[in-house]
């Protein structure tokens, strides 16, 4: 069955807004009000790495959920945030599906399609699939090294 990843683009429009503004101005009043304005966002901590020390943080880590984090200034300096992640899975089964793709979090169905990370194959075989070599003249095909050596886990049942 195909399972899709989809990313809620209202959830992620949060992360993003916050990651605007931080990168302009960071400090404990601007990440209360990021904090208190999106509600996918539970905590945001901003930590220089030059001076190793934490620049603004506020929140209450909720401590089920991811963890983001984004680097600016050139690396120098790394925000995270502790929040709902934008990205989620979904099975689709047939086209009617598609309309019911909603956000788990703020059940949105202004939802974008992302490549998927997840390998989706209808064959759990660990075999490689065997080239189709119909069209190699005989010349060549004949030195091609390719046997029919199947894993005995994946033999259909009565050679077992
Ligand atoms: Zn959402």
């Amino acid at each position: 069955m195909p399972l899709f990843e989809f990313e809620c683009i209202n959830c992620r429009k949060g992360i993003e807004d916050s990651l605007t503004l931080i990168q302009k101005k960071v400090d404990k009043k601007v990440l209360t009000q990021l904090v208190s304005k999106f509600d996918n966002i539970y905590r945001i901590e901003v930590i220089d790495l030059k001076n190793k020390k934490i620049v603004a943080d506020y929140g209450k880590k909720n401590a089920d959920r991811s963890i983001l984090d984004f680097y600016f200034e050139e690396g120098a300096k790394v925000v995270f945030f502790n929040s709902e992640n934008y990205r989620f899975t979904d099975l689709i089964y047939d086209e009617s599906d598609k309309e019911k793709i909603k956000c788990p979090f703020c059940k949105s169905k202004n939802v974008e399609k992302v490549f998927s990370s997840f390998a989706f194959t209808s064959d759990l075989s660990t075999n490689m699939p065997m080239p189709d070599m119909s069209g190699l003249p005989a010349s060549v095909r004949k030195n091609m090294m390719l046997t029919g050596y199947v894993e005995e886990k994946d033999r259909p049942k009565k050679n077992r």
